[in-house]
């Protein structure tokens, strides 16, 4: 098993939180505390003795808040979890590179191939968030991070609804006739925005309650990181956005200022030229910004899965 002072990549250098006090040996459990797997509080049982709910044994239940020591099949949701969440930010991200070309290339239904193919990654990562967000039944409520946790179940099932109807209103526009796919045109939009909104909230709770399970592991540097990511990615995203949404703004304006500005007069070009360059230009920097903040995201739940999938020991070596 690896020490926990090994310097080995991404591993704590340093003990972050006390494991709880090694309580008396002998008697009884005095305190309320849950079982590690089912919850059950096992005040008033023996120390040496199992659980009467799941037959763990008690002591299992008194080394404290690590992960090290949960009971495995919670270490394993959130190993999956997270497994969910990074591949399937991957695979968004081969989807939305490739997507243009396959709606181009698929004759008739290749928007309804694309509109599929970005649900299927979404999916994955909003069920990834879902059963990261598990309680741990081993935790006393004191312990848990009961806010932060709920806001990303909250914002995870909001995503899930606006998911729903931006495919769906999405699909419909191509479809259905005039007023109703205006109609869904406008729900579509709404959805869009509620979605964005949602976003920035879910992205600080993830961040905080990251943050909060890498002091189980415990990592002073990914506590450190998710602390800092929590408001340097929404910035990185944000503040080209705003650069962009602002050009896009005086483009128009300078358009419709400019000398004999009637509908269909040809825009004054000077001013255009040079906002429409600036635009391209804060176009360029939001992407690039964009994949960074992604990038780090990724990186900080990635090393995390990592972590807490070595507490389980290294796989099996294959056979020579
Ligand atoms: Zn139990």
């Amino acid at each position: 098993m690896n020490d926990p002072a090994e310097p080995a990549d991404g591993l704590p250098d340093e003990p972050l939180l006390e494991t709880a006090p090694a309580r008396a040996p002998g008697s009884v459990v005095d305190f309320d505390q849950a079982c590690i797997r089912c919850g059950y509080n096992v005040r008033g049982l023996p120390t040496t003795g199992l659980c009467p709910e799941c037959a763990t044994p008690v002591a299992d239940s008194l080394r404290g808040f690590l992960l090290r020591y949960a009971a495995p099949e919670y270490r394993r949701r959130l190993v999956g979890a997270l497994g969910l969440v990074t591949n399937g930010i991957l695979i968004l991200i081969v989807v939305m590179f490739t997507a243009p070309f396959a709606a181009a290339l698929i004759p008739g239904n290749g928007r309804l191939m694309v509109q599929l193919a970005i649900l299927v990654p979404n999916a994955m990562i909003l069920a990834g968030y879902w059963f990261y967000t598990t309680p741990d039944p081993g935790l006393a409520a004191g312990n848990d991070p009961a806010r932060s946790r709920r806001v990303v179940r909250a914002t995870t099932g909001i995503q899930i609804v606006t998911l729903a109807i931006v495919t769906l209103a999405g699909l419909a526009s191509g479809v259905l006739p005039g007023p109703v796919a205006m109609a869904a045109d406008v729900l579509h939009g709404v959805a869009l925005t509620v979605s964005l909104i949602t976003w920035i909230v879910h992205f600080i709770a993830t961040m905080l309650y990251t943050r909060w399970v890498a002091s189980r592991i415990p990592s002073r540097k990914w506590m450190a990181r998710a602390a800092l990511y929590c408001w340097l990615l929404p910035l990185l995203v944000l503040i080209p956005l705003a650069v962009q949404v602002a050009a896009v703004m005086m483009l128009t304006r300078a358009v419709g200022a400019g000398p004999g500005a009637s509908a269909g007069a040809p825009p004054a070009p000077g001013p255009a030229i040079a906002l429409g360059a600036g635009m391209m230009w804060a176009g360029c920097v939001m992407i690039i910004a964009s994949l960074i903040a992604l990038v780090l995201y990724w990186n900080l739940l990635h090393y995390v899965r990592q972590m807490i999938r070595r507490m389980d020991g290294p796989a099996p070596r294959r056979a020579p």
